[in-house]
């Protein structure tokens, strides 16, 4: 019944993944100056999360856990790093919930963790939600939008870190040899997967109850949340606060002037995606996209094929630009 579980489609997953990523790195080794992310990989994420094979991510078959166990390969393939026990991070929820997301006081799910070092143990912190409402009868709720997009972003991110060469080159002006890789940045990157975060934010409050890193050496932290489409621009949620605002300005200043979104909006805090319980010890933003197209919100209709990435290159430039003036 759980089709991804099975031994062989696993093996083939897994040599797939490699396959991917050792065509990345080939392409990263050689056209360094562009490290374009490639929307392929991310619609691939967007399509695996939101298969009918993960049931909506939800309790239901534990669609959560083949997800997390999926996202646990994806890290590994990535060459990032484990936290808390290989990866996973255990919660149990703490009350029953009726609909979507339906589920059962003390069902067990988990957050995935995993960062790659830098030169110091001061942290960039990249988080997004990877369950969803799960099923309700026989409908599943697919959630590419949300928060399949946000997810595959994330893993993009971890995959341009992990590359090792970008941010040195492009900072430091270094034409280097294409051996000796992969080289470190300055911060540790950090990279949060949450669990519940649709039965009210469960997963996230367990992490910033008992962190796995430590807490007051998070530097910055961007939470994405529904990052398909994004015809209108970009929303930053918390954009106003004394410890936020320098590194929303600098998005802001960097878009201004390359022009990577349509527009950068900004929010006060609210208590609306997983950067919520975070960002009471740390600077933690929550960033979404404005406008299509996506599929639907909290829907059936919210799937992979409804999820334009028409802008996705030009935001994660956008976000590429501003690691590289944080790294400086
Ligand atoms: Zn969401």
């Amino acid at each position: 019944m759980q089709i991804i579980d099975r031994p062989t489609d696993k093996m083939r997953k897994v040599v797939r993944i490699f396959c991917v990523s050792i065509i990345f790195n080939f392409q990263f080794s050689i056209f360094n100056s562009v490290t374009a992310q490639d929307s392929s990989y991310v619609r691939r994420v967007i399509c695996d999360l939101s298969a009918p094979e993960m049931f909506g991510r939800g309790m239901q078959n534990r669609g959560d856990s083949i997800a997390a166990e999926y996202l646990r390969q994806e890290l590994r393939a990535l060459g990032v790093k484990p936290l808390g026990k290989d990866y996973f991070q255990y919660f149990r929820f703490p009350n029953t919930r009726t609909t979507p997301p339906i589920v059962k006081a003390g069902y067990r799910s988990q957050n995935v963790c995993g960062y790659i070092p830098g030169e110091t143990d001061t942290m960039i912190v990249f988080t997004a939600h990877y369950e969803h409402l799960g099923m309700h009868g026989d409908t599943i709720f697919y959630g590419a939008h949300d928060n399949a997009s946000g997810t595959a972003a994330v893993l993009d991110l971890a995959r341009l870190v992990g590359s090792g060469q970008w941010v040195v080159d492009s900072i430091r002006g270094q034409v280097l040899p294409t051996t000796n890789y992969p080289l470190s940045t300055k911060y540790t990157y950090v990279f949060l997967f949450f669990g519940g975060e649709e039965s009210g934010l469960v997963g996230s409050a367990y992490f910033a109850d008992i962190p796995l890193i430590k807490m007051n050496k998070v530097k910055f932290l961007m939470n994405i949340d529904l990052f398909c489409g994004g015809d209108d621009g970009l929303m930053i949620v918390n954009a106003n606060a004394p410890e936020t605002k320098p590194y929303v300005d600098l998005l802001e200043q960097l878009n201004n002037e390359r022009h990577y979104a349509a527009k950068i909006g900004r929010r006060d805090n609210a208590a609306n995606s997983d950067h919520w319980h975070l960002s009471k010890q740390c600077p933690a933003v929550f960033i979404y996209t404005l406008g299509g197209p996506f599929g639907g919100y909290h829907s059936p209709t919210d799937t992979c094929e409804g999820c334009g990435l028409g802008n996705y290159n030009n935001f994660m430039t956008l976000l590429k630009t501003f690691l590289e003036h944080i790294e400086q």
